[in-house]
């Protein structure tokens, strides 16, 4: 799987809790982090925020830059989703495989409130479409 933004090939993380540990898909070029939907499931119920090495979010244009799912083998581009409460944090969203796409700066402009948490109501209200 190669990154979306920037093709470099994702490396596995693993993210560490004390009830859950997940592997995601990391950019050890750009810093996005892929999650697809089973990862989701998994991480909602997390407490502490566990990525916080992030400064800032990508500019306006690199995020409104339509990026093609690096998990699906088709070509469609996916979704883009505004955070709600943050209108600045644009979430990369496939409709198809219902992964997330999250670049480097975008975790932590998420993360004040329970960031998996968020991540889940947000996957919620994309699938009832609020
Ligand atoms: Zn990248
Ligand atoms: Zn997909």
């Amino acid at each position: 799987m190669n990154c979306p933004r920037c093709k470099s090939s994702l490396e596995e993380e693993t993210i560490k809790d004390i009830n859950v540990s997940i592997q995601v898909d990391c950019c050890t070029a750009c810093g996005g982090k892929w999650f697809d939907k089973g990862e989701l499931a998994q991480v909602e119920g997390l407490i502490e925020p566990i990525i916080l090495e992030i400064r800032k979010i990508p500019n306006k244009t690199d995020q409104l830059t339509p990026l093609q799912c690096p998990s699906c083998d088709s070509q469609h581009f996916m979704q883009k989703v505004e955070h709600r409460r943050d209108k600045k944090v644009i979430i990369d969203y496939c409709a198809s495989c219902k992964g997330i796409w999250l670049d480097k700066g975008e975790l932590e402009a998420i993360q004040k409130e329970n960031y998996f948490v968020t991540i889940g109501k947000l996957l919620k209200w994309v699938a009832l479409g609020d």
